[in-house]
């Protein structure tokens, strides 16, 4: 096994088997599910992030995948705060435990802004600014 496949695995221990991001369950099976665990550089490699325990968390597929998706993806502790945020709102996983699959709310967003910038401008009857 790899130096960071161990190290994974030590975190995904050390954190109770829950994803570093969105704090569900991971699972230990080396399949494709979106819930399986991956390694997660904290400080990453192509920053001079080193293999070390400190500096490997053990996260879920589908939030590690998300993060290096975006262009100038968030710092880890910014990044865990934006999935929380998205979790309590229901929208980072579906109900049927499926994905939602947006990038970074690129999809949602706008149409928010859109209304924020109607109600500010008295276009939408009610709208809670
Ligand atoms: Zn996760």
């Amino acid at each position: 096994m790899s130096q960071v496949k161990k190290l994974r695995d030590e975190a995904f221990h050390r954190q109770g088997g829950l994803c570093w991001y969105c704090g569900r369950p991971m699972s230990a099976a080396s399949d494709k599910r979106s819930n399986r665990r991956t390694a997660e550089h904290l400080l990453a490699q192509c920053d001079g992030g080193e293999d070390v325990a400190d500096n490997i968390v053990a996260a879920c597929w589908l939030c590690n995948t998300r993060r290096h998706t975006s262009k100038t993806p968030l710092s880890p502790q910014a990044y865990q705060d934006y999935v929380r945020q998205r979790l309590a709102r229901g929208n980072w996983f579906n109900p049927k435990g499926g994905v939602v699959m947006s990038r970074s709310g690129s999809t949602a967003q706008p149409a928010l802004a859109r209304l924020v910038i109607a109600a500010q401008a008295g276009g939408v009857d009610g709208f809670p600014v």
